[in-house]
């Protein structure tokens, strides 16, 4: 019998994502997110489920030239644009679209051969201060670009910092239209709360990302309540029971002490398996279909889950970490963090079945 940990990813709650990002931006074309192996869900797996989207972004070119090789045929965005000239080459060879966000990568571009032509996407800096290019760079570096016979195509793209919080968008969007209103362009601008929350955002094409795989990009509304479906969903079981009396500690550090006799399931799952080590004591978690909460720290390979209203749990009982009864969302909110975190970090050594 192998360990009992395991992932299963729903694909049908991919597509089921997709038709809810369809139904807040009909008009908008897909470029489905799925940097970081899609979430941790898989670069080929998800690409497959997604396959009716009209395009896909990620960076990892490595990525990018297998979905080419696979066969998709759809528009392939490098988010990042290219690290290197070897990275051009590749662009121009699988036809991968390609933000340029620096000088130094248009210098790049405008030393590839002469035959290479490119899908460009030039990313703005209207606020977020990462990538892109400033209010006072944009005229200039625009001017170079639409003019240039390696640019086959160009779309303005840019990044919101504040779409899910109060902040919002309007800021991000006076500075782009200060820069682009002259431009007939077609624009790249929503992640996924922006096309949950400023329809005004959505453009041409729009950018899902976590609302692909079923969590929310808000802290005060849930998966559930943006009719999202978990895609993945990280389940495993009790492989040993104890009874603490009053006084004794559990785990390293001791840091849960039994205030009474309670009764504490040993779950197969731990930080190397990607569960966040620093959810305390009162994490959500579900044992044999009801919802409890862990105790102490999660050591490397176990978690201990409190069994106190669960009195039919034993060893062999079935547990959900995050996912199907359980969002990710709520879990990665306990441990300080989001979901995005704890999907990305699911560890190798964890099996992935598909449903
Ligand atoms: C990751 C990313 C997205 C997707 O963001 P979500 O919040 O997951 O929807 C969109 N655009 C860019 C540039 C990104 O890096």
């Amino acid at each position: 019998m192998p360990r009992p940990i395991k992932a299963t990813i729903n694909l049908d709650a991919f597509r089921h994502n997709l038709a809810v990002v369809r139904r807040h931006a009909p008009r908008a074309a897909v470029f489905a997110v799925i940097k970081a192996d899609a979430y941790g869900h898989g670069v080929m797996r998800a690409a497959h489920a997604l396959a009716s989207a009209e395009g896909y972004a990620l960076l990892e070119v490595d990525a990018a030239v297998r979905l080419r090789e696979a066969g998709y045929g759809q528009r392939i965005a490098l988010l990042e644009g290219v690290f290197g000239p070897r990275d051009l080459e590749v662009a121009a060879e699988h036809r991968l679209a390609i933000a340029i966000h620096s000088q130094e990568q248009v210098r790049m571009l405008e030393a590839a051969p002469a035959d290479a032509r490119f899908d460009v996407l030039l990313k703005i800096n209207t606020g977020m201060n990462r990538l892109g290019f400033t209010s006072a760079e944009f005229a200039a570096v625009f001017d170079r670009l639409q003019q240039h016979p390696r640019v086959a195509q160009l779309t303005l793209m840019t990044h919101f910092a504040n779409a899910d919080d109060a902040r919002g968008v309007n800021w991000q969007m006076e500075c782009l239209e200060r820069l682009a209103s002259a431009s007939a362009l077609p624009r790249c601008l929503a992640n996924s709360a922006a096309i949950l929350r400023y329809p005004e955002t959505h453009a041409d094409w729009v950018r899902p990302g976590v609302m692909l795989y079923g969590c929310s990009p808000f802290a005060d509304v849930s998966a559930a309540t943006l009719g999202l479906q978990p895609v993945m969903t990280l389940a495993s079981e009790l492989i040993a029971v104890r009874e603490l009396q009053p006084g004794e500690r559990i785990g390293y550090g001791g840091a849960f002490e039994a205030a009474r006799p309670t009764r504490v399931g040993i779950v197969a799952c731990g930080y190397a398996d990607g569960y966040p080590r620093h959810a305390p004591t009162g994490t959500p978690i579900v044992v044999g279909g009801q919802r409890t909460r862990t105790l102490g720290r999660v050591s490397m390979d176990m978690l201990c889950a409190d069994l106190c209203a669960i009195p039919a749990a034993g060893v062999g009982t079935p547990v959900t970490l995050w996912g199907t009864g359980l969002s990710a969302d709520e879990v990665a909110a306990a441990a300080g963090t989001v979901s995005y975190e704890l999907l990305c970090a699911l560890a190798p050594r964890v099996p992935v079945t598909e449903v």
